[in-house]
């Protein structure tokens, strides 16, 4: 079985930008009461949004499942407030669970959380409980920087986040660390501010005890990591001098890296540095780049070829990184 940990609903009917559309206008009028209204999206527009787009990927490429969570831009948590961003996510989520109810051995559902900028995470609580015990949801993403580039929140490691981990160890469910737009006109979103949040959370955790705290909290880094494993000799350099234990001792229970990384020397160097166990399956398809690598002849997010393509890992590391690091991760996916 091929297990995809890092999908998006790209696809979402039109009504739901509509909708978001239409509650982000409602935020300049401050003498409109704030209302989460309805959603009229019907069972067919979900199957047509999905069909023509990540089943036809799945089938093509030949994975199976899918952990889907709503458009990470369109998170967007620097909009509005704590209410706006409850409203919005409860929408989103309620959509990947549609979906996800109607293709039950194609996706698995994964929720989007109502941060806020300067709102402790602690007011996420709800809406995490929601979709795990109401819905079944078996993992979240969880943005390091609400603000959308200008990072006014403290770090992942600070107490600040406490409240939240705790309700994840105790629901038994791992966070997928993952930024959302930028606002900030330095960083291109997909190609800036996502490398750089992942590689950001990375040194957050790396430079705190937050896993004495947390024995069994478990993050997954996508974008193969960021920056991380191209230079892991600075990371294990600055372990070092910080006299920190070595980093597989430090991080690698509880840290893990996928694998969109979107051509083969990337896989290649990520498979090499990072132990296999902490290496899961991902294509973030459909999602931050969509094109054709001329080079290959094949999609850049067709990221199983470059698995395949890495001669050396042999057929049980390859079941780790396709299936099972992704059912140890997220223990929910059993049920
Ligand atoms: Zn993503």
């Amino acid at each position: 079985m091929i297990i995809d940990c890092h999908g998006h609903y790209t696809t979402a009917p039109k009504a739901l930008e509509a909708w978001r559309k239409s509650q982000i206008a409602a935020l300049a009028d401050t003498s409109q009461a704030r209302a989460k209204g309805a959603l009229a999206i019907g069972d067919d527009e979900i199957r047509e949004s999905l069909e023509g787009a990540q089943l036809k990927l799945q089938r093509e490429r030949g994975t199976d499942l899918t952990l889907f969570s709503p458009r990470a831009a369109g998170m967007s948590h620097h909009i509005g407030d704590a209410v706006t961003s409850r409203h919005w996510s409860e929408h989103c989520n309620d959509l990947v669970y549609r979906a996800c109810k109607l293709y039950p051995r194609n996706f698995a559902p994964v929720c989007q959380l109502p941060q806020s900028p300067g709102v402790a995470p602690a007011n996420c609580i709800g809406e995490l409980e929601r979709c795990v015990n109401e819905l079944g949801f078996i993992g979240c993403n969880l943005n390091p920087d609400p603000s959308g580039g200008y990072w006014t929140d403290p770090p992942l490691t600070d107490r600040w986040w406490y409240p939240l981990y705790e309700k994840m160890v105790e629901l038994d469910v791992p966070a997928m660390v993952h930024v959302s737009a930028s606002c900030n006109p330095a960083f291109h979103f997909t190609g800036a501010h996502y490398i750089n949040g992942d590689t950001t959370a990375f040194m957050q955790f790396l430079t705190s005890d937050l896993f004495k705290d947390f024995p069994t909290l478990k993050f997954i880094i996508p974008h193969g990591g960021g920056a991380v494993p191209y230079h892991w000799g600075r990371y294990r350099g600055l372990a070092q001098d910080m006299k920190k234990p070595p980093l597989k001792e430090l991080l690698l229970e509880n840290v893990f890296f996928d694998t969109c990384v979107y051509h083969l020397p990337g896989i290649e160097l990520l498979a090499k540095v990072i132990p296999v166990e902490n290496i899961l399956f991902a294509s973030e398809m459909v999602g931050a780049v969509r094109g054709v690598d001329p080079e290959t002849g094949h999609p850049y997010d067709d990221t199983k070829r470059y698995i395949e393509a890495v001669t050396w890992l042999g057929a049980e590391d390859r079941r780790k990184i396709f299936e099972g690091n992704a059912r140890r991760v997220f223990s929910r996916l059993k049920a």
